[in-house]
């Protein structure tokens, strides 16, 4: 991957960017994002924020070999601390769990004005985000999920909105994403097979422990997920 040729992930995240955006990249590494996004047009200017020294000094490199010190700011700190309330008209933060970038959100939220776009793409858990968004009024309005190298990723893109308006069945579609829900496309089938027999694994062995009550909790979460992938998968099947 280079600035030129990103991922399959991460281009699928810039085909979202409107054009002539201002961009905020957070968690942004060696600034490849930023940097493809800049130069293909898609972005006016961005910011590259990162909170860790190592990538920071990475991202920081990058920007100046590609000379674009000019129309990228590369800043050091956690989440959207690193930038002034509505500076960005896109927030992008890839590549990390969804419970993260949703705490990244939550303490963020006095910085972000509404007028965002958000692309959010979650490595695990993309149900922690749909619950944030839900909870704080934006609006999911596109979903995409792709495998690359043998893993499987989501992208969420949201905008201030009305939060429920996508969902027709919120609790399965908060799991599984209304959107990817309602394609069941391959990758998805895949996805909640793979989750469905680690689950099913998880119960048998919760089913041979001693019981309690917490495990008597976990069980009946299991088995109503359970219940909502095989219904999920079998849909798409009969
Ligand atoms: N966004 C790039 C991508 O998708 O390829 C890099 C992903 S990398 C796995 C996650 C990056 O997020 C790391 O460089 C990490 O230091 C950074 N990160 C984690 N928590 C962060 C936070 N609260 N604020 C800013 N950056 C963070």
């Amino acid at each position: 991957m280079n600035t030129e040729k990103l991922s399959k992930r991460l281009e699928t995240v810039a085909n979202y960017i409107k054009e002539g955006s201002a961009i905020a990249d957070i968690g942004s590494d060696h600034a490849y994002l930023p940097c493809y996004a800049v130069k293909k047009g898609l972005a006016k200017r961005a910011i590259a924020g990162e909170v860790v020294e190592g990538p920071f000094q990475s991202a920081t490199r990058q920007v100046k070999s590609e000379g674009l010190e000019e129309v990228i700011s590369v800043r050091k700190g956690s989440g959207l601390e690193v930038l002034e309330a509505g500076e960005a008209d896109c927030i992008t933060i890839a590549g990390m769990g969804g419970p993260l970038i949703a705490s990244i959100l939550e303490d963020g939220k006095h910085k972000l004005s509404g007028k965002e776009r958000l692309i959010l793409q979650p490595n695990i858990s993309a149900i922690a985000i749909r619950e944030w968004l839900l909870k704080n009024g934006w609006e999911l309005i596109a979903e995409e999920i792709l495998e690359e190298d043998g893993k499987i990723y989501e992208i969420l893109v949201a905008e201030k909105g009305n939060p429920h308006g996508s969902y027709h069945q919120l609790e399965k579609e908060l799991l599984f994403g209304p959107f990817l829900f309602s394609e069941k496309s391959p990758v998805f089938i895949k996805k909640w097979e793979g989750e469905l027999a680690n689950w099913r694994k998880i119960l048998m062995n919760l089913e041979k422990a001693a019981g309690s009550e917490e495990n008597d909790q976990k069980k009946k979460e299991l088995q109503k997920k359970i219940l909502h992938a095989e219904e999920a998968i079998q849909n798409e099947k009969s």
